[in-house]
Protein backbone atom coordinates (compact mmCIF):
# COMPACT_ATOMS: atom_id res chain seq x y z
CA UNK A 1 0.00 0.00 0.00
CA UNK A 2 2.67 2.99 -0.89
CA UNK A 3 1.79 6.04 -1.02
CA UNK A 4 1.63 9.41 -2.65
CA UNK A 5 1.74 13.21 -1.59
CA UNK A 6 2.14 16.41 -3.70
CA UNK A 7 1.99 19.88 -2.86
CA UNK A 8 0.92 23.15 -4.87
CA UNK A 9 1.37 26.78 -3.60
CA UNK A 10 3.49 29.35 -2.90
CA UNK A 11 5.23 27.76 0.21
CA UNK A 12 8.63 25.66 -0.44
CA UNK A 13 7.13 21.92 -1.80
CA UNK A 14 10.19 19.72 -0.46
CA UNK A 15 9.41 20.04 3.29
CA UNK A 16 5.76 19.32 2.74
CA UNK A 17 6.29 16.20 0.41
CA UNK A 18 9.21 14.61 2.60
CA UNK A 19 7.48 15.20 5.90
CA UNK A 20 4.13 13.64 3.97
CA UNK A 21 6.25 10.99 2.35
CA UNK A 22 7.46 10.06 6.46
CA UNK A 23 3.98 10.52 7.52
CA UNK A 24 2.56 7.41 5.09
CA UNK A 25 5.70 5.21 5.76
CA UNK A 26 3.57 3.26 8.15
CA UNK A 27 1.94 1.73 5.22
CA UNK A 28 4.99 -0.50 3.74
CA UNK A 29 7.16 0.70 0.92
CA UNK A 30 10.62 -0.48 -1.05
CA UNK A 31 11.99 3.07 -2.26
CA UNK A 32 10.94 6.50 -2.48
CA UNK A 33 11.11 9.89 -5.02
CA UNK A 34 10.18 13.37 -5.37
CA UNK A 35 10.13 15.75 -8.21
CA UNK A 36 9.96 19.50 -7.68
CA UNK A 37 8.94 22.25 -10.40
CA UNK A 38 10.00 25.59 -10.16
CA UNK A 39 9.97 28.13 -13.06
CA UNK A 40 10.38 26.12 -16.20
CA UNK A 41 12.58 23.19 -14.58
CA UNK A 42 11.72 20.27 -12.65
CA UNK A 43 13.86 17.71 -10.61
CA UNK A 44 13.86 14.32 -9.73
CA UNK A 45 15.69 12.63 -6.93
CA UNK A 46 14.74 9.40 -6.08
CA UNK A 47 16.38 6.69 -4.04
CA UNK A 48 15.67 2.42 -3.12
CA UNK A 49 14.75 2.24 0.57
CA UNK A 50 13.83 4.41 3.31
CA UNK A 51 12.58 8.01 2.83
CA UNK A 52 15.52 8.94 4.92
CA UNK A 53 17.76 8.23 2.12
CA UNK A 54 16.04 9.96 0.21
CA UNK A 55 16.00 13.49 2.61
CA UNK A 56 19.87 12.50 2.09
CA UNK A 57 20.08 12.57 -1.50
CA UNK A 58 18.06 15.68 -2.04
CA UNK A 59 20.93 17.37 -0.24
CA UNK A 60 23.01 16.92 -3.11
CA UNK A 61 20.49 18.11 -5.25
CA UNK A 62 17.90 21.23 -6.65
CA UNK A 63 14.85 20.96 -4.72
CA UNK A 64 13.69 24.44 -4.70
CA UNK A 65 10.13 25.32 -6.25
CA UNK A 66 6.57 25.30 -5.12
CA UNK A 67 4.83 22.56 -6.46
CA UNK A 68 5.52 19.10 -6.69
CA UNK A 69 4.58 15.24 -5.93
CA UNK A 70 6.29 12.47 -3.72
CA UNK A 71 6.18 8.85 -3.60
CA UNK A 72 6.63 5.29 -1.90
CA UNK A 73 6.57 2.63 -4.04
CA UNK A 74 6.24 -1.19 -3.48
CA UNK A 75 7.14 -2.53 -6.73
CA UNK A 76 4.57 -4.70 -8.55
CA UNK A 77 6.06 -4.23 -11.99
CA UNK A 78 10.27 -4.72 -11.72
CA UNK A 79 12.39 -5.41 -8.99
CA UNK A 80 12.37 -2.33 -6.03
CA UNK A 81 15.76 -0.28 -7.66
CA UNK A 82 16.81 3.96 -8.23
CA UNK A 83 15.28 3.22 -12.02
CA UNK A 84 12.12 1.57 -10.89
CA UNK A 85 11.12 4.11 -8.41
CA UNK A 86 8.88 7.22 -9.06
CA UNK A 87 8.11 9.59 -10.21
CA UNK A 88 8.42 8.30 -13.68
CA UNK A 89 9.09 10.71 -16.94
CA UNK A 90 8.00 10.36 -20.30
CA UNK A 91 10.54 10.10 -23.14
CA UNK A 92 10.16 13.35 -24.24
CA UNK A 93 10.64 14.97 -20.96
CA UNK A 94 6.99 16.67 -20.72
CA UNK A 95 5.19 14.57 -18.28
CA UNK A 96 6.65 13.46 -14.67
CA UNK A 97 3.85 11.27 -12.71
CA UNK A 98 3.75 8.96 -9.08
CA UNK A 99 1.19 6.19 -9.42
CA UNK A 100 0.28 3.44 -6.86
CA UNK A 101 -1.35 0.51 -8.43
CA UNK A 102 -1.50 -1.62 -11.43
CA UNK A 103 -1.79 -0.79 -15.42
CA UNK A 104 -3.28 -4.30 -16.26
CA UNK A 105 -2.89 -3.40 -20.34
CA UNK A 106 0.41 -2.41 -19.81
CA UNK A 107 2.34 -4.33 -22.15
CA UNK A 108 -0.46 -3.90 -25.36
CA UNK A 109 0.27 0.02 -24.61
CA UNK A 110 3.90 -0.70 -24.01
CA UNK A 111 4.34 -2.09 -27.56
CA UNK A 112 2.26 0.31 -29.56
CA UNK A 113 3.86 3.14 -27.73
CA UNK A 114 7.28 1.55 -28.71
CA UNK A 115 6.68 1.21 -32.32
CA UNK A 116 6.08 4.75 -32.20
CA UNK A 117 9.55 5.45 -31.23
CA UNK A 118 9.45 5.42 -27.35
CA UNK A 119 11.66 4.04 -25.83
CA UNK A 120 11.60 2.94 -21.97
CA UNK A 121 13.99 3.13 -18.90
CA UNK A 122 12.18 1.31 -16.04
CA UNK A 123 10.71 -2.07 -16.06
CA UNK A 124 7.25 -0.42 -14.33
CA UNK A 125 3.67 0.09 -15.53
CA UNK A 126 4.09 2.92 -14.36
CA UNK A 127 6.53 4.65 -16.96
CA UNK A 128 4.15 3.32 -19.97
CA UNK A 129 1.37 5.36 -18.51
CA UNK A 130 3.73 8.79 -18.89
CA UNK A 131 4.57 8.18 -22.31
CA UNK A 132 0.88 7.43 -23.12
CA UNK A 133 -0.45 10.99 -21.28
CA UNK A 134 2.68 12.29 -23.34
CA UNK A 135 1.46 10.74 -26.82
CA UNK A 136 -2.20 11.71 -26.61
CA UNK A 137 -1.05 15.09 -25.38
CA UNK A 138 1.63 15.59 -28.76
CA UNK A 139 -0.77 13.91 -31.22
CA UNK A 140 -3.92 15.30 -30.41
CA UNK A 141 -2.47 19.21 -29.05
CA UNK A 142 -4.43 18.56 -26.01
CA UNK A 143 -3.16 20.43 -22.37
CA UNK A 144 -2.23 17.72 -19.49
CA UNK A 145 -6.07 17.97 -17.73
CA UNK A 146 -7.47 16.70 -20.97
CA UNK A 147 -4.94 14.12 -21.58
CA UNK A 148 -4.74 12.57 -18.70
CA UNK A 149 -8.86 12.07 -19.18
CA UNK A 150 -8.32 10.69 -22.81
CA UNK A 151 -5.54 8.46 -22.15
CA UNK A 152 -7.10 6.85 -18.93
CA UNK A 153 -9.72 5.80 -21.55
CA UNK A 154 -7.86 3.53 -22.68
CA UNK A 155 -6.49 2.13 -19.38
CA UNK A 156 -7.47 -0.70 -17.51
CA UNK A 157 -6.28 -1.09 -13.67
CA UNK A 158 -5.90 0.28 -10.49
CA UNK A 159 -4.53 3.95 -9.94
CA UNK A 160 -3.82 6.87 -8.19
CA UNK A 161 -1.95 9.31 -10.11
CA UNK A 162 -0.58 12.89 -9.51
CA UNK A 163 0.71 14.53 -12.91
CA UNK A 164 3.31 17.43 -13.48
CA UNK A 165 3.42 19.07 -17.02
CA UNK A 166 7.32 19.93 -17.51
CA UNK A 167 5.25 22.89 -19.79
CA UNK A 168 2.99 24.37 -17.27
CA UNK A 169 4.38 24.00 -13.68
CA UNK A 170 1.26 25.92 -12.55
CA UNK A 171 -0.85 22.85 -12.64
CA UNK A 172 -1.40 19.40 -10.76
CA UNK A 173 -3.38 16.88 -12.02
CA UNK A 174 -4.74 13.59 -9.93
CA UNK A 175 -6.73 11.05 -11.08
CA UNK A 176 -7.84 7.81 -9.40
CA UNK A 177 -9.35 4.43 -9.53
CA UNK A 178 -9.55 1.79 -6.89
CA UNK A 179 -6.03 3.20 -5.19
CA UNK A 180 -7.58 6.32 -2.54
CA UNK A 181 -6.27 9.77 -3.15
CA UNK A 182 -7.10 13.21 -1.01
CA UNK A 183 -6.72 16.45 -1.59
CA UNK A 184 -6.45 18.49 1.27
CA UNK A 185 -8.10 22.56 0.54
CA UNK A 186 -6.44 25.42 2.33
CA UNK A 187 -6.51 29.43 1.45
CA UNK A 188 -3.60 29.72 -0.74
CA UNK A 189 -2.13 26.09 -1.27
CA UNK A 190 -3.24 22.13 -2.23
CA UNK A 191 -1.80 19.10 -0.22
CA UNK A 192 -2.33 15.63 -1.66
CA UNK A 193 -2.12 12.42 -0.18
CA UNK A 194 -3.13 8.56 -0.20
CA UNK A 195 -4.67 9.34 2.77
CA UNK A 196 -5.51 12.43 4.97
CA UNK A 197 -2.64 11.93 7.52
CA UNK A 198 -0.08 13.64 5.37
CA UNK A 199 -2.92 16.54 4.73
CA UNK A 200 -4.40 17.22 8.49
CA UNK A 201 -1.91 19.12 9.78
CA UNK A 202 -1.85 22.17 6.90
CA UNK A 203 -6.21 22.18 6.85
CA UNK A 204 -9.15 20.62 7.70
CA UNK A 205 -11.12 20.98 4.70
CA UNK A 206 -10.43 17.39 2.48
CA UNK A 207 -12.28 16.15 -1.00
CA UNK A 208 -11.73 12.39 -1.71
CA UNK A 209 -11.79 11.41 -5.20
CA UNK A 210 -13.78 9.62 -6.15
CA UNK A 211 -13.19 6.83 -8.94
CA UNK A 212 -13.00 7.60 -12.25
CA UNK A 213 -12.72 11.42 -11.01
CA UNK A 214 -9.49 13.52 -12.38
CA UNK A 215 -8.48 17.14 -10.94
CA UNK A 216 -6.54 19.98 -12.02
CA UNK A 217 -5.08 21.69 -8.85
CA UNK A 218 -3.99 25.27 -10.07
CA UNK A 219 -1.47 27.31 -8.09
CA UNK A 220 -3.83 30.13 -8.22
CA UNK A 221 -5.88 28.41 -5.80
CA UNK A 222 -8.88 27.27 -8.38
CA UNK A 223 -9.31 23.94 -8.90
CA UNK A 224 -11.69 21.45 -11.07
CA UNK A 225 -12.82 18.26 -11.10
CA UNK A 226 -14.42 16.09 -13.94
CA UNK A 227 -15.84 12.34 -13.97
CA UNK A 228 -14.31 10.38 -16.77
CA UNK A 229 -18.36 9.01 -17.46
CA UNK A 230 -20.36 12.14 -16.44
CA UNK A 231 -18.33 15.64 -17.01
CA UNK A 232 -17.75 18.46 -14.70
CA UNK A 233 -18.76 17.73 -11.37
CA UNK A 234 -18.85 19.66 -7.54
CA UNK A 235 -16.96 17.58 -5.08
CA UNK A 236 -18.09 17.86 -1.44
CA UNK A 237 -15.24 19.39 0.68
CA UNK A 238 -15.15 17.44 4.12
CA UNK A 239 -14.37 19.44 7.15
CA UNK A 240 -12.33 16.97 9.13
CA UNK A 241 -12.27 17.43 12.52
CA UNK A 242 -9.91 15.05 13.78
CA UNK A 243 -6.42 15.43 15.11
CA UNK A 244 -3.55 13.27 13.83
CA UNK A 245 -3.98 10.85 16.16
CA UNK A 246 -7.33 10.32 15.85
CA UNK A 247 -6.59 9.93 12.17
CA UNK A 248 -4.45 7.50 12.17
CA UNK A 249 -6.91 5.66 14.78
CA UNK A 250 -9.36 5.90 11.98
CA UNK A 251 -11.86 7.05 14.44
CA UNK A 252 -11.83 3.88 16.68
CA UNK A 253 -10.61 4.33 20.57
CA UNK A 254 -7.69 1.64 19.99
CA UNK A 255 -5.30 0.70 17.45
CA UNK A 256 -6.22 -2.90 17.83
CA UNK A 257 -9.88 -2.12 17.10
CA UNK A 258 -8.56 -0.15 14.23
CA UNK A 259 -7.02 -3.38 12.92
CA UNK A 260 -9.25 -5.73 13.24
CA UNK A 261 -11.76 -3.49 11.33
CA UNK A 262 -9.60 -2.30 8.74
CA UNK A 263 -8.67 -6.15 7.82
CA UNK A 264 -11.06 -6.73 5.01
CA UNK A 265 -9.84 -3.20 2.80
CA UNK A 266 -5.85 -4.15 3.91
CA UNK A 267 -6.14 -7.72 1.95
CA UNK A 268 -7.67 -6.05 -1.04
CA UNK A 269 -4.98 -3.66 -0.97
CA UNK A 270 -2.61 -5.42 -0.52
CA UNK A 271 -3.84 -8.12 -3.19
CA UNK A 272 -4.26 -5.34 -5.55
CA UNK A 273 -2.42 -5.45 -8.51
CA UNK A 274 -0.81 -8.75 -7.58
CA UNK A 275 -3.93 -11.07 -8.12
CA UNK A 276 -4.84 -11.01 -11.55
CA UNK A 277 -8.46 -12.96 -11.86
CA UNK A 278 -8.44 -12.61 -15.77
CA UNK A 279 -4.98 -14.20 -15.89
CA UNK A 280 -5.44 -16.31 -12.75
CA UNK A 281 -1.91 -15.43 -11.82
CA UNK A 282 -0.17 -14.01 -8.48
CA UNK A 283 2.44 -11.57 -9.67
CA UNK A 284 4.87 -10.37 -6.86
CA UNK A 285 7.72 -8.14 -8.54
CA UNK A 286 9.69 -8.11 -5.73
CA UNK A 287 10.65 -11.40 -5.36
CA UNK A 288 10.24 -12.58 -9.26
CA UNK A 289 13.77 -12.28 -9.51
CA UNK A 290 14.33 -15.18 -6.86
CA UNK A 291 11.48 -17.57 -7.75
CA UNK A 292 13.87 -20.49 -9.77
CA UNK A 293 15.84 -20.55 -5.91
CA UNK A 294 12.47 -20.50 -3.94
CA UNK A 295 11.14 -23.22 -6.03
CA UNK A 296 13.94 -25.11 -5.57
CA UNK A 297 14.27 -24.75 -1.93
CA UNK A 298 13.71 -27.60 0.22
CA UNK A 299 11.70 -26.16 2.74
CA UNK A 300 10.57 -22.66 3.15
CA UNK A 301 10.78 -21.46 7.31
CA UNK A 302 8.21 -18.80 8.06
CA UNK A 303 9.60 -16.89 11.06
CA UNK A 304 7.18 -14.97 13.07
CA UNK A 305 5.24 -14.61 16.62
CA UNK A 306 1.74 -13.84 17.70
CA UNK A 307 -1.17 -13.21 15.39
CA UNK A 308 1.67 -13.27 12.36
CA UNK A 309 2.90 -16.99 13.75
CA UNK A 310 -1.19 -17.65 13.29
CA UNK A 311 -1.02 -16.19 9.79
CA UNK A 312 2.04 -17.90 9.01
CA UNK A 313 0.66 -21.12 10.03
N1 LIG B 1 2.90 -0.68 -10.47
C1 LIG B 1 3.77 0.37 -10.07
C2 LIG B 1 5.22 -0.10 -9.98
O1 LIG B 1 5.51 -1.24 -9.89
C3 LIG B 1 3.32 1.06 -8.79
C4 LIG B 1 3.52 0.21 -7.56
C5 LIG B 1 2.98 0.92 -6.35
O2 LIG B 1 1.73 0.96 -6.19
O3 LIG B 1 3.81 1.41 -5.57
O4 LIG B 1 6.10 0.70 -10.02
Amino acid sequence: MCGIVGYIGRESAYPVLIEGLRALEYRGYDSAGVAIGNHGTLSVVKQKGRVNELDKASKEADVAGSVGIGHTRWATHGIPNKINAHPHRSADGRITLVHNGIIENYSILKKQLTEKGVSFQSETDTEVLANLIAMVAKEEKLPVFTAVQVALKMVRGAYAIAVLDADDLGRLVLAKKSSPLAIGVSNDAFYVGSDATPIIKHTQKVIYLNDDEVAELREDGTYEVVSLQSGKVEPLVQELDMSVDQLEKGGYDHFMLKEIHEQPDVVRETMRGRLSLDQQTVLLGGIADHEQRILRAPKLTIVACGTSWHAGM
